[in-house]
């Protein structure tokens, strides 16, 4: 891009970049599973500015959804929790086409394996308290585009405030040094930990676009040139309080929604007693052999609660 402006948060971006380009009586289109907030900010501002907001499915005919007053199409690609993966090229030509804006939410490919401006979209924006920081110990934002577009931007950036702090910017340009050399033992890391998930008789499915089974690995593989290590899996129908105890009995995973850091991470979703439990898992730069381990003893266990539970 010609330009980027630093937010305090990846929200701050969102919520700027979003702001700065809409005007009352738009129509939004959304992929449905954008990150909670994103969709939760797009619905406060629903009544305030009369704004009709649609979400769409990573297979939904866009130009058929398009309207007169389509001001903008905002994507994540891979989405939140799913890691679905959008035509980005094509995104952008229907925008185009229709004189509408698009805006990507690239934090989980990072600016290294996946290059939105090339395909057409117009922003690309990062949680940089993710892998741009690396280390879990600042929050911070970006977004990227042209110079034409930056001078609508950053005026909205500076009258909303939500500013990088000087001494968070000084340990994200620290973290982004290191970028390319983390970035590919997250990724190996995390296919090793999603192959052998992918291989256990509990698991009954892994989202990681990266795995050849995957619905979305051909387009994946052409649109972006390495994974990061965030990615999901679903295990076997659990008994209500499994997958609490799951995640609690992992001696190297922290339980905590944040992701993109050395650390590993877990976080349960979707918990609905007697459905099958889905975790997010957030592979670190901890040894993988140590991590597939923990992984394993957890499963163990909760093997076992569901054997009683049959048992029973
Ligand atoms: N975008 C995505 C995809 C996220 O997962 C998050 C946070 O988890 C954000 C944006 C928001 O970033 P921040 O926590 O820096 O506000």
């Amino acid at each position: 891009g010609d330009e980027a402006v630093a937010f305090g948060s990846g929200m701050g971006a969102v919520t700027a970049c979003i702001l700065a380009f809409l005007q009352h009586g738009d129509h939004v289109l959304c992929i449905e599973n954008a990150y909670g907030p994103a969709k939760m900010f797009l619905t406060a501002l629903t009544d305030r500015m009369a704004l009709t907001v649609e979400y769409f499915k990573p297979d939904s005919d866009l130009e058929s959804l398009m309207r007169p007053n389509t001001r903008m199409i905002y994507v994540e690609s891979p989405t939140t929790f799913q890691f679905e993966v959008l035509d980005l090229r094509a995104i952008s030509q229907v925008a185009r086409a229709h004189g509408a804006l698009t805006i990507i939410d690239n934090t989980w490919a990072t600016p290294l394996y996946q290059k939105p401006l090339d395909l057409g979209i117009d922003i690309s924006l990062h949680s940089a308290t993710k892998y741009i920081n690396g280390h879990s110990d600042i929050m911070g934002g970006i977004a990227i585009t042209s110079s034409k577009l930056m001078e609508t931007l950053r005026p909205m950036a500076i009258m909303l405030g939500a500013t990088l702090s000087p001494d968070d910017a000084y340990l994200a340009i620290r973290g982004l040094r290191t970028l390319a050399v983390r970035l590919p033992h997250h990724m190996e890391s995390g296919l090793k930990v999603a192959r052998w998930l992918h291989d256990h008789p509990l698991v009954e499915k892994v989202n990681h676009p990266g795995l050849p089974d995957s619905p979305y690995y051909e387009l994946g593989r052409q649109q972006m040139t390495g994974y990061s290590a965030l990615f999901s899996f679903t295990v076997r129908a659990a008994p209500a309080g499994a997958s609490q105890a799951f995640a609690a009995s992992l001696k190297l995973f922290g339980i905590a929604p944040s992701w993109g850091s050395f650390e590993s991470l877990i976080v349960p979703i979707a918990i609905v007693p007697d459905q099958p439990a889905a975790f997010r898992l957030s592979i670190g730069l901890e040894p993988v052999e140590e991590l597939i381990a923990d992984l394993d003893q957890a499963l163990l266990c909760y093997g076992e609660v569901l054997n009683r539970q049959l048992g029973d």
